[in-house]
């Protein structure tokens, strides 16, 4: 018999690792036992204060959405997957019948089950999960579940690049270079973009930004954003901003950065309000665009890594094995300057 484990968020900052139920698999769903899963800025918000994060939240719950794993049994009605296949798992599972479904913008679904979020039917910090297999995604054989794991915050790259519409020859600004700032870059980069200039206050993060195909860096700490946003840029500013730190300051300085006519893309959340100069928006006719996971892009996630057209390894910088994953989260928040993307190897 297969004994099932997770780590279940018991209180503020304290997860504990227990034995739980196996998940029951129906006829269309498939086990998988789980592999590799990718830290989110999202768990480490909940993890570090999960009452003031999630309205009405009831502990204990599971966290974990960015995972891939080994096929372990699939359902009778399944086809396409078999036991021993490497797959990638997309957390967020839709109605499927409501407008937003039916117009192909599932990610807006209202009723959408995502894996470690409300209504908290499970998350990948376990061991084995049960998942539709409609939202399971086969892997090459060229790629492992580190890559796979990392599929879903490369979504969120491309759902960010592909809102933008950026087109060659324009010139991109990315405000931070965490994992979110790094995959648009990337997301960037697979979409013939070369202009692309990165800002952040750590200078390891730049130099990651450098390796993968930055043409410009700004360290926030040591220079000032705007003037040399404009220096790079003739004095015009850029034709499109991601912001991706997740800080209302920064994010205040999105209309000074923006070139007229162009666009402000919020990739990154941003908890509470922001101070916002709608008037200097207006003025230049800028539009703002909302980002929400994605939808519609794990295959073509996939197999952007199967052509190496990107490469996701490079920006984990921390492995912590399961037992230790109170050790990974903490290590996630407190050393956000060397951890990048932290992951947990099961
Ligand atoms: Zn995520
Ligand atoms: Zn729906």
């Amino acid at each position: 018999m297969l004994k099932n484990q997770a780590a279940f968020l018991i209180g503020q900052q304290v997860l504990e690792i227990r034995e739980c139920e196996m998940p029951v698999v129906s006829d269309t769903d498939v086990l998988i036992e789980v592999r590799h899963i990718g830290i989110c800025g999202s768990d480490m918000h909940i993890f570090e204060d999960p009452y003031h994060a999630v309205k009405d939240i009831q502990l204990p719950v599971i966290l974990g959405h960015e995972c891939a794993g080994r096929v372990e049994a699939v359902g009778k009605k399944v086809t396409g997957l078999a036991p021993g296949d490497l797959v990638a798992l997309e957390p967020g599972v839709p109605c499927g019948v409501c407008e937003y479904c039916r117009s192909g913008r599932y990610n807006l679904c209202p009723d959408v089950r995502f894996l470690g979020a409300r209504p908290w039917l499970g998350g990948a910090f376990s061991k084995y999960v049960c998942h539709p297999a409609k939202w399971t995604y086969k892997l090459p054989d060229t790629m492992d579940t580190i890559e796979g794991a990392l599929i879903e915050p490369l979504a969120v790259g491309m759902h960010a690049a592909n809102r933008s519409g950026i087109k060659l020859g324009q010139n991109a600004l990315i405000l931070g270079a965490g994992c979110i700032g790094l995959m648009t870059l990337e997301a960037c980069l697979a979409r013939g973009v070369q202009k692309i200039t990165i800002a952040d206050l750590h200078s390891n993060r730049l130099t990651m930004a450098e390796k993968i195909g930055a043409e410009n860096t700004i360290c926030s700490s040591r220079e000032d954003l705007i003037s040399r946003g404009m220096e790079i840029t003739d004095r015009n500013g850029f034709d499109v901003i991601f912001e991706s730190s997740g800080s209302k300051a920064v994010a205040a300085l999105a209309p000074a950065l923006v070139k007229r006519g162009g666009k402000i893309v919020m990739v990154g959340n941003i908890f509470g309000e922001t101070p916002f100069n709608f008037f200097q928006t207006n003025a230049k006719e800028i539009d703002i665009i909302g980002v929400f996971r994605y939808c519609n892009l794990f295959p073509t996630a996939i197999d952007l890594c199967r052509r190496k057209q990107v490469d996701t390894k490079p920006i984990v910088t921390n492995y912590f094995h399961f037992s230790e994953i109170q050790n990974a989260l903490e290590y996630a928040i407190n050393q956000k300057q060397a951890a990048i993307k932290t992951v947990i190897n099961m």
